[in-house]
């Protein structure tokens, strides 16, 4: 799944591609892209806009269409699994998977692209109400320790959920979770309530770090879908120090790297470099076949 590096690339690519254009009408073939608004409405709302801005929040990519009567509108993106932007000549036929597009005065157009067809967009009023309740963007300058403090503050969850949690940090999925927790040397069960001002403050760092990182290398491709806008694989898969390499050595000590589940999702570790926290017993008092052996061989 895209996260934001890859979205980042892909707004990058587009964006001079698409802002200054008019839309001369939609079409959605895939109604369910476009949410409760249905294809007609989406078609009419955007019709004879013109696109201002294109930016990305979190891993969600915006496009600001402001009108007379609703300055703020915009058309919100994510990509979830398998969604991609294309440039194309308004006069090319719809592509293979193509869920939705933008056609432009100028006779090129916006197509979004959607194998698995998760993907989604919306129309809003207003971007920043939408998003709201998503947490700060780590690659601004204002994601200081405090403000990392911060959104971790009385939080009891493991690390894992917690910074896949897009209300506490936007932008990270499982990858670079992985990534971040591993160059951090942070376990991902770790509970956020034990870290303390110097873990929290690696921790930031790595986040930075590896966002950074990947972003210069437009992303990993780490499936077939993720592609940038000119149909390049991102190259930051290859760099991967823990994530899908499961049974290979670490990077930083040879250790075989460990697969485990954590918060549902498939989670990477060195056991070596990310020491596990102290497990607290999750079996029931008296459950499981030795204390019965035990009471068999009493009651004798
Ligand atoms: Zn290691």
């Amino acid at each position: 799944m895209p996260e934001l590096p890859e979205v980042e690339t892909v707004v990058r690519a587009v964006r001079p591609h698409v802002v200054g254009r008019r839309i001369a009408s939609a079409r959605v073939a895939w109604p369910r892209t476009v949410g409760e608004l249905g294809p007609a409405a989406f078609a009419r709302r955007l019709r004879g806009l013109e696109i201002r801005s294109m930016e990305r929040r979190a891993k969600w990519f915006t496009l600001g269409l402001p009108s007379a009567t609703r300055p703020a509108q915009a058309l919100l993106g994510h990509l979830r699994m398998s969604g991609r932007l294309e440039v194309q000549p308004a006069a090319d036929p719809p592509l293979p998977w193509e869920r939705a597009a933008l056609l432009f005065t100028d006779g090129t157009s916006l197509r979004f692209v959607d194998v698995r067809k998760f993907g989604r967009l919306e129309v809003v009023d207003d971007p920043a109400q939408r998003l709201a309740d998503i947490g700060p963007e780590p690659l601004e300058p204002t994601f200081t320790d405090d403000a990392f403090a911060a959104c971790l503050g009385g939080r009891r969850g493991s690390l894992k959920a917690t910074l896949l949690d897009p209300r506490v940090i936007a932008g990270l999925g499982n990858i670079y979770v992985d990534e971040a927790l591993h160059r951090a040397r942070l376990h991902p069960l770790r509970s956020v309530a034990t870290l303390r001002a110097p873990d929290r403050a690696r921790l930031r760092t790595a986040i930075v770090e590896v966002l950074s990182a990947a972003l210069e290398a437009e992303g990993s491709s780490f499936d077939v879908f993720y592609r940038t806008p000119d149909g390049r694989p991102g190259s930051y898969q290859e760099r991967l120090r823990v994530y899908g390499r499961e049974g290979e050595a670490c990077t930083t000590c040879g250790t075989p790297v460990r697969r485990l589940v954590v918060a549902g999702r498939g989670t990477h570790v060195c056991p070596t470099c990310q020491r596990r926290p102290r497990a607290r017993s999750t079996r029931p008092r008296g459950a499981g076949p030795r204390p019965a052996a035990g009471r068999g061989r009493s009651s004798r």
